[in-house]
């Protein structure tokens, strides 16, 4: 069976799955969902030009994790605006569940599961059991809900080494979508398919403040591979506060597209997906990333 999509194009080959895993997680779960592309973007084109204010109040789709709705109705509509989705997105942070995400890495000598059971112990608490997706870098995305009126920001590495937190204005990729690489999947042996309530403690710690907010991006060691260092100036965009993205997003840009030996694509590629899985709207970040390549090609010319 064909699925004839709304603005007439034919659906590509993972549109079908991915419109099932979303409305599954809509339906089932009550979350908020949206199309994405393979690389994790929101797949319905923006509503607006830059720098517009509106998250949705004009009632069209193209608005990002705003447009997320667990309606299966809508969930369909953006499906049909969509042809070219290939997964879904979950908005973080919203009603019923108000949901945090950590992301756990385990690549590169780092291990955020190792770090998240030191951070239990240091603590005292113990993480749940709970709905777990495998990423497809081998690192694990652990869901857990929140009480309403939690704002936990969406943070890099500051609970501990390879534990990132995707918060508020911040979306998790569903599982069952498919990323640059492979498929995202549930990881059976990680609990029951429910998600468990943030421990006390931990929403502690994802509500404290970071003590010295960090304007000037931390410098990215020189040495190690390109892989290990293109993975760090993403780590620099995800570990954002609300303000100081932009900044970042260009520092991280314009230091990836001068190396060499870093592939340009892939880090345009990973930077934009980065910045706008921390809820910054596509279209900025996109001439933000043109303007650190027009600077990184300046600075070739210069040297
Ligand atoms: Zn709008």
């Amino acid at each position: 069976m064909t699925h004839p999509t709304a603005n007439g194009h034919r659906p590509g080959p993972f549109w079908a799955p991915a419109r099932a895993a979303a409305l599954t997680y809509a339906t089932r779960y009550r979350l908020p969902v949206f199309p994405l592309t393979r690389t994790k973007l929101p797949a319905l084109p923006a509503a607006h030009p830059d720098g517009h204010p509106c998250i949705g109040q004009c009632g069209t789709l193209g608005h990002g994790v705003h447009d997320a709705t667990a309606d299966p109705q809508r969930v369909k509509g953006l499906f049909a605006a969509a042809p070219w989705a290939a997964g879904f997105g979950i908005a973080c942070g919203r009603a019923p569940h108000h949901l945090i995400g950590l992301d756990l890495d385990r690549k590169n000598g780092v291990n955020g599961v190792t770090a998240l059971r030191r951070l239990a112990a240091e603590h005292q608490f113990t993480v749940p059991r709970t709905t777990t997706v495998r990423t497809t870098s081998g690192g694990l995305h652990l869901w857990l809900t929140t009480p309403p009126g939690t704002r936990a920001p969406n943070s890099a590495s500051r609970l501990g080494g390879g534990i990132d937190v995707r918060g508020h204005g911040g979306y998790l990729v569903g599982p069952g979508s498919l990323g640059p690489t492979a498929r995202y999947t549930l990881a059976p042996d990680h609990g029951p398919r429910e998600i468990a309530e943030a421990p006390p403690a931990l929403l502690r710690l994802l509500n404290t403040p970071t003590p010295d907010p960090v304007r000037v991006p931390r410098p990215v060691p020189a040495g190690g591979s390109p892989r290990r260092r293109l993975d760090g100036l993403v780590r620099v965009v995800l570990d954002c506060g609300p303000n100081d993205l932009n900044n970042r997003l260009y520092w991280a840009a314009r230091t990836a597209l001068g190396a060499d030996d870093i592939d340009p694509d892939e880090a345009t590629a990973r930077l934009l997906a980065a910045a706008v899985e921390c809820g910054h709207p596509e279209v900025p970040a996109r001439r933000t990333l043109g303007s650190a390549a027009k600077g990184a090609a300046r600075d070739r010319m210069e040297a």
